[in-house]
């Protein structure tokens, strides 16, 4: 299958801060799966290290008050259309990311509290038929992985 992956969980330094997040267990993946990298802020153009955005009210804010919403609406799109071209219809993204985030994200505060809600990239690959699946959805993650001994990594809580 092939599985657009954000690209912070495969080790990239894509994140706002030139860091990256690796996920062992997901890397682990690629044995059977097509992984492909996608980091939609950017696609959408911004620089690494950026400051941090939140969404607030609808929009996607810098934490200096600059409104990136249109930045973060292209990195979507160049993302469904990698997924659209590549034939990928599964996507495994950065839980609590405005990008990425696709069941809570972060309140707009930037004071660290999470709430439940989509990310502007999660939002349209969803909305646009693909699955997107968290990297803390273990149990989901746990079937895409042939091996049951690597199996069993899945089945316990993800980072
Ligand atoms: Fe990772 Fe997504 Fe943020 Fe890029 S936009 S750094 S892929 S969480």
């Amino acid at each position: 299958m092939k599985i657009l992956v954000s690209a912070c969980l495969l080790g990239i330094n894509s994140r706002y801060c030139g860091g990256g997040c690796l996920n062992d267990h997901i890397a682990l993946l690629t044995d059977t799966h097509d992984l492909i990298p996608v980091c939609p802020e950017q696609l959408g153009g911004l620089p690494t290290p950026r400051d941090p955005d939140e969404i607030r009210e609808g929009r996607v804010m810098e934490k200096n008050g600059h409104d990136n919403t249109d930045i973060f609406q292209k990195g979507a799109e160049e993302t469904l259309r990698l997924a659209r071209l590549l034939k990928s219809d599964m996507a495994i993204l950065k839980q609590n990311s405005p990008s990425c985030g696709s069941t809570m994200i972060y309140d707009g505060t930037f004071s660290g509290k999470k709430i439940p809600g989509s990310g502007i990239t999660a939002a349209l690959l969803i909305k646009n038929g693909i699955r997107v699946i968290g990297e803390d959805s273990s149990a989901a993650i746990a079937e895409l992985m042939d091996d049951p001994e690597k199996k069993t990594l899945f089945e316990q809580p993800q980072d």
